[in-house]
């Protein structure tokens, strides 16, 4: 039996390719890219009935390509920024998301990049490579999350699994998002606050962001926003890098008004090679790789074949955007 074809829109490596067929079993066959070429991918998605886009944007050239699409599948959760939503909407395809692996992997990672910038750790790691060891030098800067009061801007899927994580840690938060009011229980073992962002900015010793990139959230973070933090205070971004204004980020953290920043998204995807970002020693960077685990993607791919198979055999699609 031939499967229902299924395109992998982004270019991935044979062991990613491997993965994917793996998860999919017999009833689907992957559609995968020899080179990251758009004119192979339109001739690729032509007669698949199903796409799974992430990292490479779904475009309406794709989608008028794909006259055969019945579905497409986000292999992560910001679709926002990541495909043409109103093409997907025009043509009343519908969406879903993959959360599945998605939030763990990012809270994890917001959590390593915490610690990384606290503790200045790309800097200590290319020093040491470089023969000089700085045992003492950065003792006067090196923080611990312990007893930190942290804001979060956002409260979803991934906001709520940094808190669970940060518990742990003796953090205390408070959280800005309009649409969260986490229960009272739930608030008391986190150790959470609900407030406004300008609470949540001025009461924490870190501001960790959890918001998609709309156009209300660009440049959530800009020279206003930095300028209200505490002195001293830590940025992390795992979720997109529009939501902050990088020049005025670069001059807080080269004139430490911010301490350190954890970033894992940039305003430019790479950044560009003479980004003052990369001269600077209090921040330590990651190619958005948050979600990027093994362990993220098998679960990612389990679930997305699972819902596809549903959507096939009933029309019933887990996770479903509400296209606005
Ligand atoms: P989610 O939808 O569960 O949560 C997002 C929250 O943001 C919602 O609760 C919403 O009410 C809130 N929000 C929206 N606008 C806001 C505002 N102006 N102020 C405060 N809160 C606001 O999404 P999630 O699963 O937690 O993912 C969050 C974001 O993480 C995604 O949108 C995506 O951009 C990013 N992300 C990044 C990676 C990565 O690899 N770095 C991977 C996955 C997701």
């Amino acid at each position: 039996m031939v499967g229902r074809r299924v395109l992998y829109l982004s270019h991935a490596g044979p062991d990613v390719y491997a993965l994917i067929r793996a998860a999919a079993g017999g009833a689907f066959d992957v559609v995968t890219l020899e080179r990251d070429d758009d004119e192979e991918r339109c001739r690729r998605i032509a007669d698949c009935e199903a796409v799974i886009c992430a990292a490479t944007r779904l475009t309406k050239r794709h989608l008028d390509a794909g006259r055969r699409l019945r579905v497409v599948h986000h292999q992560g959760v910001g679709w926002q920024d990541t495909l043409d939503w109103q093409e997907v909407k025009r043509r009343g395809l519908p969406l879903a998301l993959t959360p599945e692996g998605t939030t763990i992997g990012v809270a994890e990672h917001a959590i390593l990049l915490m610690l990384a910038a606290a503790k200045r750790l790309s800097f200590a790691d290319a020093e040491l490579r470089r023969g000089r060891w700085h045992v003492n030098a950065l003792r006067g800067v090196s923080r611990e999350l312990y007893g930190m009061t942290i804001g979060y801007v956002g409260m979803g899927r991934i906001g709520q699994a940094v808190a669970e994580r940060l518990v742990a840690f003796g953090c205390t938060g408070v959280y800005a998002d309009p649409a969260v009011r986490l229960p009272p229980e739930v608030e008391a073992r986190l150790a959470l606050r609900p407030g406004s962002l300008d609470e949540a900015l001025q009461a924490s010793d870190l501001v960790t962001l959890h918001v998609p990139l709309t156009p209300a959230t660009r440049g959530i973070i800009g020279r206003e926003a930095l300028s209200r933090m505490k002195p001293g205070a830590i940025v992390i971004n795992t979720s997109r890098g529009g939501l902050i204004d990088e020049a005025a980020l670069v001059d807080a953290l080269a004139n430490g008004q911010v301490l350190a920043a954890g970033l894992d998204v940039f305003e430019r995807e790479p950044p560009a090679p003479d980004s003052p970002l990369l001269k600077l020693d209090n921040v330590v960077l990651t190619p958005h790789i948050s979600a990027g685990t093994r362990d993220a993607m098998r679960q990612k791919m389990a679930a997305i074949f699972r819902n596809l198979t549903s959507f096939f055999a009933t029309g019933q699609l887990a996770n479903r955007v509400e296209l606005p």
